[in-house]
Parts: structure tokens; sequence; C-alpha cells
């Protein structure tokens, strides 16, 4: 089949969901996806923060290949090697004390709410329930994680959604203050906002987050699904700004593409949870724990978190000349290599010219254009990357 003929089935068969661009992607290698037609794109999208070791990558593979010929998946009615191995390796990188495997971001965020309204139930009885969350924030599509999501658009037309939360400004402790309470078991946050257009937290943000949680026996939970594993240039971003949570949430690069959630938690929560109180029957299975132990050790032996600083520089110094450059660059901002350039007039175009030019880039907001390239992207990547943006925003000032 070509390209034409795999779309044309697509859409008759693929409930449409998501917009996407006119090409099909085959295959991948390191940095660079390859379509059907032999289009190669250099790619700074990372399968949406999800390929931190990019593709094909040689110990995934192998420990992919090797685990599943063993064991894939026996349920979590039984013990096995590689989970517990996988939550040795991250409580002795982390402040965690326990860890909980799920299969994607929203099951964690799901799970994090579970357990913090069960801790405080457990230990403050009654009407110890609302949650705080942000504006702007993402942190998922089912109800729990829909709920404690900031942004209307992702909401409207799915209601009711779960009472006891209270969405209140991102970044701005004063708006905390005025609605925290000891009613309140949990604030959520993203150290970094990813979908909402990449802003980071101010550093004295979640520090202040971290004394009013404390002042009012409230649990931190961090979500970590975007910015953790390395991104911010630290192996998590709570590390990046040293503000320690309650619970942390992990999910897009945990396992090298497949599917898979983690909550890291501190044992004064973890003491609140018993068996029987939460579950999932894929949830840290043989295969995918295999195969993030391999991603998270690699991560760790090759201080990749350390190569995402200097990367991060670089980009970070090369994009900065943009705003004086291109009028419709507004402003860059990021942490790490979760960079944003806002522009002033829609990202969708700019995008698909980029995609012609071979470059992968995504949106974050209409008039966002995200970058969130694989943690092994190198100077040449950053130069390549650079100039295809260049050519675009000067074509873009042309046709203006
Ligand atoms: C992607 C994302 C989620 C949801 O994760 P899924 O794996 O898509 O369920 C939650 N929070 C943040 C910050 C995310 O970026």
């Amino acid at each position: 089949m070509d390209t034409k003929e795999i779309i044309a089935e697509e859409q008759k068969y693929i409930l449409s969901t998501y917009k996407r661009p006119s090409f099909v992607l085959e295959r991948g290698e390191g940095m660079y996806l390859f379509d059907l037609e032999g289009n190669k794109y250099l790619d700074f999208v990372g399968g949406l923060a999800v390929n931190a070791l990019g593709y094909g990558d040689k110990e995934v593979l192998a420990a992919l290949n090797s685990q599943a010929e063993k064991l894939i998946h026996c349920s979590n009615l039984f013990h096995s090697i590689p989970g517990v191995k996988l939550a040795k390796l991250l409580i002795e990188n982390s402040f965690a004390e326990k860890v909980f495997f799920c299969n994607s971001g929203t099951e964690a965020i799901e799970g994090a709410l579970k357990f913090a309204r069960k801790w405080a139930s457990k230990n403050h009885g009654e009407g110890k329930q609302e949650i705080i969350a942000f504006e702007n924030s993402f942190h998922g599509r089912s109800y729990g994680a829909l709920s404690a999501t900031g942004q209307p658009k992702y909401q409207r037309g799915f209601e009711p959604l779960l009472p006891g939360f209270r969405h209140v400004k991102y970044n701005d402790l004063s708006a905390v203050k005025a609605v925290i309470s000891p009613k309140v078991c949990a604030v959520l946050v993203e150290p970094v906002q990813g979908e909402g257009g990449i802003f980071p937290a101010k550093p004295e943000f979640l520090a202040g987050l971290r004394q009013l949680c404390d002042q009012n026996q409230a649990l931190l939970i961090f979500d970590e699904i975007q910015c953790g594993l390395g991104r911010t240039g630290n192996l998590f971003a709570y590390q990046t700004y040293g503000v320690v949570p309650d619970l942390l949430t992990l999910a897009k690069p945990l396992a090298g593409g497949l599917p898979m959630g983690a909550i890291l938690l501190n044992n004064k929560v973890a003491e609140a949870i018993q068996p029987g109180d939460h579950g999932a029957t894929f949830g840290g299975n043989p295969l995918v724990c295999q195969v993030a132990l391999t991603v998270l050790n690699k991560l760790i032996r090759d201080q990749i978190p350390q190569k995402v600083q200097k990367m991060s520089s670089s980009l970070l110094s090369k994009l900065e000349q943009f705003p004086q450059k291109y009028s419709i660059v507004e402003e860059v901002r990021g942490l790490g290599l979760m960079i944003a350039l806002q522009l002033t007039v829609p990202s969708a175009p700019c995008i698909e010219a980029c995609a012609k030019r071979g470059l992968l880039v995504c949106k974050a907001g209409d008039q966002v254009l995200r970058l969130l390239p694989p943690l092994i992207v190198q100077e040449e990547h950053i130069d390549q990357a650079v100039a295809i943006l260049g050519e675009v925003f000067d074509k873009q000032l042309d046709s203006n």
C-alpha cells in the first residue's frame, strides 16, 4: 500500500481523534525517522518526549528481545524479577521509598490522586478531599486526570467532571495561599508545564508549594510525566528545582516507547495503601520493566542528564537570537530539552513547512512550536534544526 492508500484506509477505519500530516512513518534510526517514500526526518518530537534514546537503541532492543523470549506477562498475582530491579533502581536514585507501576501517564495521575485521598481519609478522617491543580496544566484524559487538567478545551462536552478540584494560576503562590486549607489533601503540579505551552515553574513557586503543603498537611504531587527522566538536565525535575514532592508520576520515556507509567511515593503515603486498594492487570509486567530498567540504567550510566544540560544551552543560545531575527517569533522559553517558540501566528503552517524540509516539531497550543528532541541529540542535529527553523521563519515572513 502506498501513502495515499494507507491514509484513506486510516480515515475509513480509525476513529479520528488526531490531525496528522500527509506522510506515513515506517522506521527510525537514532535521531531520524523515515517515511514510506524514503524521506528522512530529523526528529525533534521524540514521540512526544517518549523516545529519549532515539530509535533502534541496541541495548533496548536486546532487552526487549531477550525478555520477550523468557516471559512477557505473568500477572501481578505472582512475583517476577524485572519490576523488583526497576523499583530498586528508581528508589536508589530518587526521594522515593516505594513504587507503583501502571501503563500510562493518565493512569499514574489517576493512581496518585487515589493514593492522596486514601492517605488523607486514613490519617485525617472525612472531609480532607480537595485537590489543588493549576490553570493551563495537562494531566491526562480519564475522568480523574481530566478533572485535574486546567484547560477547558479538553473538558468541554465531557461534563460532569469529578468534584473536589480547584484550579489556580500557575507560578502564583498568592493564588494558592488564597484557596489552600486543611480540607486540601494534595497539590498537583507539573514542574514544567508541557502541553500547556512549555512553562517552567519558578523555583520559589515550587518551594512555596512545599511549604504551604506542609503547613496544611497536604501532599505535594509532581507530574513529571513529560519533564522527568533526564529532560530537564537532572534525572528528575524535582532535583533540578531542589524541592522534594511526596508523590511523583512518570510515564512517557520510561520504557523506551512501550506503554508504562509509574508512581514514586514516600513511606508516609505508602503506609496508607494496602493490598487490594489499587491495581492494574498489565502494570509493571516483566517485559516493560526489563526495558525500562535498561533505559534507566543507560540514562544514569551514560550521564545523559548532564549531556542534556550542554545540548540545552547550545540550542537555547542559538534560538534566543530568533526573536530579533524573525518578527513572528515572540519569545523562546524552556528548561533542558523542553523548549518552546512562542509565535505571533498559528504554529501549524510552520510545523508543516518544517516537515517539508525534513524536520519534525510539534505544537503546544495554537501559537506555540514545541521542541522535544530525543535526549541523545548532538550539536550537528541542533545546527540542522536551527537552520531549518530559520528558513521556515524567513519564508513565513515573506508570506505575511
Ligand atoms: C502526556 C502527559 C500526561 C498523560 O500521559 P498519557 O501517557 O498520555 O496518559 C499527563 N501529564 C503530563 C504532564 C503529560 O505530558
